[in-house]
């Protein structure tokens, strides 16, 4: 039986199952993060996964993104990726949507979601997703990575002591900590994005605490993981007021 182990679990058992089932999660960027989360939400029986991603597979993402082969090169990543997640799970609903995500398209992508999942590698990009996020009042789970670091958090519209992302990086903050620009460890990328399978899980079984106002943060070099408090900012631009 697939879910035999986490039948087992309390936390989860049956009634977990059955609304990982019943659950739609949208996940933006199918990269280094990506992969994992949506290797771990398909494996866990996340019955309606939609995948944004207007990237095409290069190889030098294969260092990383393990969802991809060879073969996968010059493909639409949220092709390939839907394709591998449909062979390995036949019981789930996968929807690739290989285009980015805009202020035009967006709504109407993340509409009817439970969560939206992102870890993408662009400061803009996100600020975009925590807009759309909470004018469409879907909770956003967060996570970067790069170098040996990474960041997992989730910000809920509905959870008054919740921050956003606005209240952590400004908007007109520069660009930093890119993948791209400062490299980052294969495995690094992958310990991070199943660190945000874990709180996608726990957030859709009600398994507590939440990491709604609060954030992992993981030095992977010095093996240090912390859950640190993630106050709002009253001045925010986006949640202030
Ligand atoms: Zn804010």
């Amino acid at each position: 039986m697939r879910d035999k182990h986490h039948l087992l679990l309390p936390e989860i058992g049956g009634q977990g199952i059955k609304r990982l089932a019943a659950a739609k999660v949208v996940v933006v960027g199918a990269g280094g993060l990506g992969c994992p989360i949506l290797a771990y939400l398909g494996a866990a029986g996340v019955g309606h996964l939609t995948i944004i991603d207007g990237d095409e597979v290069e190889t030098s993402n294969l260092q990383r993104q393990i969802l991809y082969t060879e073969a996968d090169v010059g493909r639409p990543k949220a092709i390939a990726a839907a394709r591998r997640l449909r062979a390995q799970h036949s019981g789930i609903e996968v929807r690739p949507v290989p285009q980015m995500l805009t202020a035009e398209n967006g709504l109407s992508l993340i509409e009817g979601a439970d969560l939206i999942v992102e870890g993408i590698d662009r400061i803009a990009g996100r600020h975009l997703i925590n807009r759309l996020s909470r004018e469409a009042k879907i909770p956003l789970l967060s996570s970067a990575a790069s170098r040996f670091e990474g960041q997992v958090t989730l910000f809920d519209p509905s959870d008054a002591n919740s921050a956003c992302y606005a209240c952590l990086v400004p908007e007109d903050a520069e660009e930093d900590g890119l993948c791209d620009r400062d490299g980052v460890l294969g495995p690094v990328v992958g310990a991070v994005g199943s660190l945000a399978a874990i709180e996608t899980i726990k957030f859709l079984c009600d398994v507590q605490p939440i990491l709604s106002g609060h954030m992992l943060t993981a030095d992977l070099r010095t093996g240090e993981v912390r859950r640190v408090g993630l106050p709002r900012d009253p001045g925010c631009s986006v949640c202030g007021g």
